[in-house]
């Protein structure tokens, strides 16, 4: 079975986007690959070093991860930080990657702000740590919101360079295996990722701004719909979304130019497993008065099912530290499978 690694950080309510552009693809893909799903606390301190309650947002995601239908028995949930091997490989790619590949990372600047000298090296550093948690396990499928198509396109710089500067290593250990990536044969130890990036909301906006993503880290929370939001509030959200004046258009080209309009018509479309034509079909000519509390009825009827078993889960740390406990200990053996490797191709004594 192909193996699909992905993560959410735990830096604060997880979202609709989160929900659309990663946790409901990582339920889905569960069927036919063999999945591990992590919670990346190393990368929570790359934005803000201290958090008031790190172990309580630990245990929101995985909570939100076994309430959305993620099977940990059949699949591996864990936390980062209990498989030490991510930061080792991620010191290794920090050698790999070069400074100017940093240097043109979106999420970087958009993160960094206006002083950039203040922002800190993990920060920096960042997609080079998400190339070792992948690589770690050799995974082949990521699904990901749209936002990370740039580092996952940095991942595959980074295996490449891997192992085009160390092929000869790799020969003589006998540990890679032959694939063409384009034209090229390489004799390569690590696999090409492939992103899974797809569905009609690959990028959820803010409700405020259709041209800024949904983000934990938005300080205004009527930006976005969170999965811990009971009826109330996402009705309420809802409302107060940004829109224009006009009707909604018949076809998906009207939604040129109106990305709140477009914004809205997705996640309707994602909720409801439509296409946006489809959408567009029922809805095109009426006025948001009427496509608003349809999207909330939808949006309560799909959430809150997930919503009530968090708030379950939420009360049963035990269990939940129990299932990061024996997710961190299978990730860890396989990952010290890939160190021990990686460790032989360089040359360390071992
Ligand atoms: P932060 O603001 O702390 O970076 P975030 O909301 O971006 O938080 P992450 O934990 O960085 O959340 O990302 C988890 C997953 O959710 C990733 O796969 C990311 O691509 C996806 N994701 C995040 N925001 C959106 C969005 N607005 N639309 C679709 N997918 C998203
Ligand atoms: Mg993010």
């Amino acid at each position: 079975k192909p193996l699909v690694f992905s993560g959410v950080q735990p830096t604060g309510n997880l979202h609709l986007g989160n929900y659309l552009g990663a946790i409901r693809k990582f339920v889905a893909l569960q069927e036919h690959h063999d999945c591990i799903y992590c919670v990346v606390d190393l990368h929570a301190l790359t934005a803000q070093l201290v958090h008031d309650d790190m172990p309580g947002q630990i245990r929101s995601i995985t909570a939100a991860f076994l309430a959305s239908g993620i099977d940990p028995k059949a699949h591996i949930v864990f936390n980062q930080s209990a498989v030490p091997q991510h930061a080792e490989l991620a010191w290794i790619f920090n050698c790999v990657a070069r400074i100017g590949w940093m240097n043109r990372m979106t999420q970087f600047k958009d993160k960094a702000g206006k002083d950039r000298e203040q922002a800190s090296l993990g920060l920096y550093a960042y997609p080079s740590l998400m190339a070792a948690d992948i690589l770690v396990y050799r995974a082949t499928h990521v699904p990901v919101g749209e936002d990370q198509k740039q580092h996952l396109e940095l991942t595959r710089d980074i295996a490449m360079k891997f192992n085009l500067d160390f092929m000869e290593h790799i020969r003589r250990t006998g540990l890679g295996t032959d694939i063409t990536v384009g034209d090229e044969p390489v004799h390569a130890y690590f696999p090409m990722v492939e992103p899974l990036i797809d569905g009609p909301a690959p990028r959820v906006m803010s409700l405020k701004d259709g041209t800024k993503k949904m983000s934990k880290s938005d300080p205004s929370d009527l930006s976005r719909i969170n999965l811990m939001d009971d009826a109330e509030a996402i009705s309420k959200k809802i409302r107060k979304a940004k829109t224009d004046p006009d009707a909604l258009p018949s076809e998906t080209e009207g939604l040129k130019g109106r990305p709140e309009a477009d914004n809205l018509v997705g996640i309707f479309a994602a909720l409801s497993d439509r296409t946006k034509e489809d959408v567009l079909n029922e809805f095109g000519g009426q006025q948001f008065s009427v496509f608003k509390p349809a999207l909330v009825e939808l949006a309560v009827d799909v959430l809150s099912p997930v919503n009530g078993e968090m708030r379950r889960l939420m009360g049963d740390t035990a269990y939940i530290d129990s299932v990061l406990r024996d997710g961190g200990e299978r990730a860890r053996a396989r990952a010290e499978k890939t160190m021990k490797e990686v460790r032989d191709i360089i040359g360390f004594v071992q």
